[in-house]
């Protein structure tokens, strides 16, 4: 069963003469495990596409189920708990809250989510089973709301796996745009999210540090998350599996991307924004630091 699968998509923006089809009859299937890229030039319909299999927004027209569920079917609640516990968004102007440390801008999500899948690791650490050891994506499930030392015991643990372990205590300013996007990453992470939904989240970043964004949704993909990214980048797009194009509210192209290793010779830019990530890792070790 296909994690997404839409049938027809059809979104219509504006009345009478205003009317614009943003999509126009958009028939898309990601598998669970999936790492695609969303290109097309601007206008044509990526982000109204992001917001419908976010379920951020419903279609004029034509089908979309979301891990099976027919999401036109459900309550506004169970639209909400469904976004909540299976999708996390990251989007191109981080989002963060400013004068919020990383911990508790990730641990935000949490406030709100009535099923938390509370981590073996992140509670009581006397609980010393043999399963506590291994690696469990899905976490025993709580039919209650975290403790606050939950939620940041939590937090800090997404913000551990995103390499920012050391900078749990700044805020967004305090933190390069790389940084802030890791951090938002995190978030996006919180809730245990089936689908990682990136619109354009390289769209502020330099180079280098869209490389190492890139380079963490890539690591995320290969522990097992579906990621979808939008970009208007082919160099971004590049990290994909499988690049679908948009044009006009519709798919134009839907391709198989070579794998990473096999361009990179012939690629150069490729090559080059790989060895770019580990330097950016090291340089981020000094500037940031002073407000530890
Ligand atoms: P992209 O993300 O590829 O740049 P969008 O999905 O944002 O494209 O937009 C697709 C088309 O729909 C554009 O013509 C845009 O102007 C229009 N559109 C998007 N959102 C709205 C809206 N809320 N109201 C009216 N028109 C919209
Ligand atoms: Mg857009």
């Amino acid at each position: 069963m296909a994690l997404i699968d839409t049938r027809e998509l059809i979104k219509t923006y504006g009345v009478g003469e205003q009317v614009v089809n943003a999509l126009n009859g958009v028939s898309i299937s990601i598998d669970d495990g999936e790492f695609v890229a969303i290109v097309g030039a601007s206008g044509s319909g990526k982000s109204t596409f992001m917001n419908m299999i976010g379920c951020l927004d419903l279609p004029t027209s034509g089908t979309y189920h979301l891990a099976g569920e027919n999401v036109a079917e459900l309550t506004a609640d169970e639209l909400a708990d469904l976004r909540n516990r299976r999708i996390g968004f990251v989007f191109q102007q981080f989002n963060l809250l400013a004068r919020t440390s990383a911990l508790e801008n990730v641990a935000m999500p949490l406030l709100y989510t009535r099923e938390l899948e509370v981590s073996k690791d992140t509670q009581a650490s006397a609980q010393t089973t043999t399963q506590a050891s291994t690696q469990t994506k899905r976490l025993k499930t709580k039919k209650r709301y975290a403790t606050k030392d939950e939620r940041l015991a939590h937090a800090k643990m997404r913000l551990e796996q995103v390499g920012l372990g050391e900078r749990l205590y700044n805020t967004p300013a305090q933190l390069s745009g790389g940084q802030q996007q890791r951090v938002a990453i995190a978030r996006a992470l919180v809730n245990d999210p089936d689908l990682i939904l990136a619109d354009e989240p390289t769209g502020a970043l330099d180079s280098k540090t869209s490389a190492e964004v890139m380079a963490l949704l890539t690591e995320l993909n290969h522990q097992g998350m579906t990621v979808i990214v939008v970009t208007h980048e082919a160099d971004v797009a590049a990290y994909a599996r499988r690049t679908i194009t948009f044009k006009d509210g519709q798919v134009i192209s839907d391709q198989i991307n070579p794998p990473m290793n096999s361009r990179s010779a012939k690629e150069p830019i490729h090559s080059g924004a790989q060895s770019e990530v580990k330097s950016e890792v090291k340089s981020e070790a000094q500037p940031g630091a002073q407000h530890d």
